[in-house]
């Protein structure tokens, strides 16, 4: 498979078209307006917010600002509820603003922050949850937002997965909490290479939101408060405007995708898919799969047997970011605390989906995840590394 060695590593080879793209880049020139809230700028902004079905939405530079501006705007302090099951930028934008990561453990079928475990952890520093919509996978909403509300907490989603899903009412899973943000990063399902997005539950937190965004500026240029620069230019926004158009039937070849290595690998003993979520509209932006320690030397084991054959398969997230370092001396980053985090981060493996993988290249990266089982033992050896 070396022919896909490239495409597999950058992991989602999601462009616009070139032509248009040189178009709107000549427009820009001659406007000469190329960041600042621009033409682009403002018509990515529209349309986003009218795909993803929301209101109050404001672009970023990248879903890690985003993190902070949201947990500035709300002026958030102290100690943040959130999940260890997560890329590092979630625990990092509560660090970034001076605040300490609560490590609280998920639910093994959302594999999201798990509600019951919350009120344990609330002390009187606590002012927020910083839940994940992990893989796109709707957190449990209700539950969140009830407890909450009994003890008065802000509640800013991680939506950095959740381009475009939506919930069985048909609502955006984006429109949700006090704050919602988005990740518009290249290796998203949606992106426009480097991109974000704020999305506030009301018109008061979006003005503090792109102030915030805006060195603190006022709308007559005065600088009212500390703030950072956040904002996105018209080359991304551009990008994003026209990659747009050709999302729907990206995430429709994605649901392809995952459709094949569903009926693959559903029933091979040693693998666990997590199961979709009734009545949720996916987005598919990762197929990860449960392995077994004894399948193929498990998660690492299957890992190298693909990446012999030029397979790039990623351990999102492992290891477990209540595992390093700087957050492990934690109280509430001892694993054994973190149960189900702990376990389902050693399983996992995110196998490649992206919206121009052919489904003969997905049946051969199965045919090499179940090929390997077949043969044993012997398999076992080589896989194991
Ligand atoms: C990608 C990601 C982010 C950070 O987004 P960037 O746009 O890369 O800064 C934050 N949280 C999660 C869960 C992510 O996967």
């Amino acid at each position: 498979m070396n022919e896909f060695k490239d495409m597999l590593t950058v992991s989602k080879p999601d462009l616009p078209d070139f032509d248009r793209y040189v178009a709107a880049l000549r427009d820009i020139w001659e406007l000469r307006h190329v960041t600042n809230r621009g033409k682009y700028h403002g018509a990515f902004e529209e349309r986003l917010a009218g795909y993803l079905g929301t209101d109050h939405l404001s672009l970023t530079c990248n879903g890690t600002i985003a993190l902070e501006v949201a947990l500035r705007a709300l002026e958030v302090t102290g100690e943040v509820i959130t999940t260890p099951f997560t890329f590092a930028a979630t625990a990092h934008a509560i660090h970034s603003v001076g605040c300490t990561p609560v490590f609280c453990d998920i639910d093994p079928e959302t594999m999201c922050l798990d509600p019951a475990r919350i009120e344990a952890l609330i002390t009187p520093e606590t002012s927020a949850i910083m839940p994940v919509h992990v893989y796109g996978r709707p957190c449990n909403l209700a539950a969140i937002e009830d407890v909450a509300r009994v003890h008065g907490l802000k509640v800013i989603y991680d939506a950095a997965h959740a381009f475009g899903v939506r919930l069985p009412d048909g609502e955006s899973l984006l429109a949700q909490g006090d704050i919602s943000i988005l990740s518009l990063h290249a290796t998203k399902v949606f992106n426009t290479v480097e991109g974000g997005a704020v999305i506030a539950r009301d018109e008061g937190v979006k003005v503090r939101v792109e102030r915030l965004l805006n060195f603190g500026l006022d709308h007559s240029g005065l600088v009212v408060e500390p703030g950072t620069n956040g904002k996105m230019g018209e080359l991304s926004a551009a990008w994003g405007v026209l990659l747009l158009d050709d999302i729907d039937e990206a995430i429709a070849h994605r649901g392809r995708v995952a459709a094949r290595y569903r009926e693959r690998l559903s029933k091979v003993a040693g693998l666990t898919l997590p199961a979709p979520m009734p009545g949720v509209i996916p987005n598919h932006i990762y197929f990860p799969v449960l392995v077994e320690q004894d399948y193929l030397g498990g998660a690492s084991g299957v890992q190298a047997g693909l990446v012999d054959n030029d397979i790039l398969a990623r351990r999102y997230f492992y290891p477990l970011i209540s595992n390093i370092d700087s957050y492990a001396s934690l109280p509430s980053a001892a694993p054994e605390k973190l149960p189900v985090a702990n376990t389902i981060a050693e399983k996992v493996l995110c196998l490649p989906i992206y919206s121009t993988l052919a489904l003969d290249d997905v049946d051969r990266i199965c045919d090499h995840i179940t090929a390997g089982a077949l043969q044993g033992v012997a398999r076992t050896a080589t896989w194991g590394r």
